[in-house]
């Protein structure tokens, strides 16, 4: 695999990962490294041999939304954990809404029907570097460290 395919394909795992662990840290009281995996799983399909064929190739089953779904029911019935589910849910929805709009799309219809994306380079420079920013944006929200901050920031103002 040539270097510049390599390090895209890093920009974009790293890019589902970061999604993933901020909307997991953001809105659920799950662990965050929940996001993290479940933002990535979908791309698993990268390890599928190329002999197995349709559906089990990249941007094949893993990247349905029957897939995600049945990931995040098998979720709840297995840990009967609301944040965990949602988190799980949050994560691989943010996957496939991400490619759904770079120019290979998902299959939403799956199995009935191909359907293609729009085909916004959703791992190009500009909407990565805004995927990153709103990120960082939930996690700053979320971080306690920076409300401890503002406490003793606003504590020292008034004295
Ligand atoms: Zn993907």
């Amino acid at each position: 695999m040539e270097l510049g395919r390599v390090a895209f394909l890093a920009g974009a795992f790293a890019t589902h990962a970061v999604v993933g662990y901020a909307l997991a840290r953001g809105f659920t009281d799950a662990d965050p490294r929940v996001g993290l995996v479940f933002g990535l799983l979908p791309d698993a399909d990268f390890l599928f041999p190329a002999a197995w064929g349709w559906p089990l190739v990249h941007r094949g089953l893993t990247h349905t939304p029957l897939f995600a779904a049945a990931v995040v029911v098998g979720t709840y019935a297995i840990r009967r954990n609301r944040d965990l589910t949602l988190a799980v849910g949050l994560a691989i929805g943010s996957h496939l809404a991400i490619d759904s709009l770079s120019p290979l799309g998902i299959d939403w219809l799956f199995p009935v029907a191909a359907t293609a994306g729009p085909g916004v380079p959703v791992h190009g420079p500009a909407m990565t570097g805004a995927l990153w920013a709103a990120s960082i944006a939930i996690l700053a929200w979320r971080t306690d460290a920076l409300r401890s901050l503002r406490r003793r920031v606003a504590s020292s103002s008034r004295s």
